[in-house]
């Protein structure tokens, strides 16, 4: 992939379109793909990955599944893109809001950076302040506001946060560590009336994925309805994947807002923020706050949409969660048999093993992870045929494509890569 990648970087930087696919993570080439089938990718030589990736999330239904190929080409015939209203906008906005109760209006965007963006350009809007907190290690897209102590690339690449955003914009943002609602209430009981909004991962998916330890969303929601702070999930990773709505359905605590991509738009570029009704009404063009975007409720991306999750029904959430344990299991059995510590931490079809022992429960414990361990890992199973993240700090994601012979084909792929370690 040398040749690709050499030419990719005369033109692009770095040669990627988004950091993380550098391999920064883990040293060597990036892999160049030329198509997707199912649970597997296969590159431009030819080679077939059993892909954990899954375009990052969108693909819970896998590569190119029927259902949704199908009706995006049927959508495609009928015009790529109107700038005007369309039906399917509100089909997909009603399958939104009837599974997430929590979202009585619902207004899509092109990714999850805009997503999370408008969220708290609203929450600033209703509130009048303009402060923030955010956790430590959480990711919510390159939103100026919010690239600082952020997860994902900008974890991987060991970075504090960006130069290009302002110092008087980033000292509007508290970071707090994840798990621990103490220094939200020492924030909140000193700083709380200038604080617009609290947003979180409800489980952190972008330092790898860390579940929230009991109580700890619900404290959260104490604590800012307390104090009149607009609650944020960014559920851009875990909307409809961790249960049909989302992580807020699965451990019963209502945000004021929610932020949602990747599934949403299963592939192809659709994301929206929701919320409560009185909060919602706010933005233009019935209220004064500002957002829009020429794409935005895309068709395309609306289909795509809308097939996606319609075949997510209880089945295959009960076949994601089968498959996804069946592969945590395996994989702890297989590190246990090569003598190599691992942590597994899942909830659904969501995981990632960090190359430590002991529990990992916030952005201090995941950093303690030996990434070196990681990056041979994650090169002995590419040579193994199995596409696993560039990074400790991802998640691996289990589609409906994936079948129970790919999970055990992983696992043999995995002890062999950890016995040779
Ligand atoms: N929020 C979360 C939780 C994410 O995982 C991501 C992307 N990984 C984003 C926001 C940003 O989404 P996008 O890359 O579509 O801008």
């Amino acid at each position: 992939m040398r040749a690709e990648f050499d030419r990719a970087r005369r033109v692009i930087p770095g040669g990627v379109n988004s950091p993380v696919r550098a391999f920064k993570g883990v040293g060597g080439t990036p892999v160049f793909f030329d198509r997707g089938e199912g649970a597997r990718v296969i590159d431009t030589a030819g080679k077939s990955y059993i892909d954990y990736v899954g375009s990052w999330g969108p693909l819970i239904a896998g590569h190119a599944h029927p259902a949704v190929i199908g009706g995006v080409i049927e959508q495609a015939a009928r015009g790529t893109s109107f700038g005007a209203p369309c039906e399917i906008e509100t089909e997909l906005a009603e399958r939104v809001c009837e599974r997430v109760p929590a979202c009585a209006r619902v207004r899509f965007v092109s990714s999850g950076t805009e997503a999370t963006m408008s969220a708290i350009r609203l929450a600033r809007g209703v509130t009048g302040r303009d402060e923030l907190i955010k956790i430590q290690g959480c990711y919510h897209g390159h939103v100026d506001s919010l690239l600082v102590e952020a997860g994902s690339g900008v974890m991987t690449l060991g970075l504090p946060g960006s130069p290009g955003v302002p110092a008087a914009l980033a000292e509007l943002t508290h970071v707090v560590p994840f798990n621990n609602p103490e220094p939200v209430e020492k924030l909140l009981t000193t700083r709380g009336k200038e604080i617009a909004a609290l947003i979180l991962e409800p489980v952190a998916g972008n330092m790898g994925v860390i579940p929230p330890a009991p109580g700890y969303l619900k404290r959260l929601r104490e604590l800012t309805a307390a104090h009149g702070v607009v609650l944020i999930f960014d559920e851009v990773m875990t909307g409809f994947r961790v249960h049909r709505g989302g992580a807020q359905a699965l451990f019963g605590i209502e945000p004021d807002l929610s932020c949602f991509g990747k599934v949403i738009g299963g592939g192809l570029p659709a994301a929206a923020y929701g919320g409560r009704a009185d909060l919602m009404n706010q933005i233009a063009p019935d209220g004064p706050v500002y957002q829009a975007g020429t794409l935005s409720g895309n068709p395309l991306a609306m289909r795509a949409g809308m097939e996606t999750l319609d075949l997510l029904d209880d089945a295959a959430y009960r076949r994601l969660e089968n498959l996804s344990e069946r592969f945590e299991t395996g994989l702890a059995r297989a590190a246990q048999e090569a003598g190599v510590s691992l942590t597994s931490n899942r909830v659904g079809s969501m995981g990632t093993a960090f190359f430590r022992a002991g529990t990992v429960r916030n952005h201090d414990d995941a950093t303690a992870a030996d990434t070196e361990c990681y990056g041979r890992f994650f090169h002995g199973m590419l040579e193994r045929g199995v596409y696993l993240a560039p990074s400790q700090f991802e998640a691996a994601f289990v589609s409906l494509a994936h079948t129970e012979d790919d999970i055990d084909m992983t696992i043999r792929a995995a002890g062999e890569t950890l016995k040779a370690l």
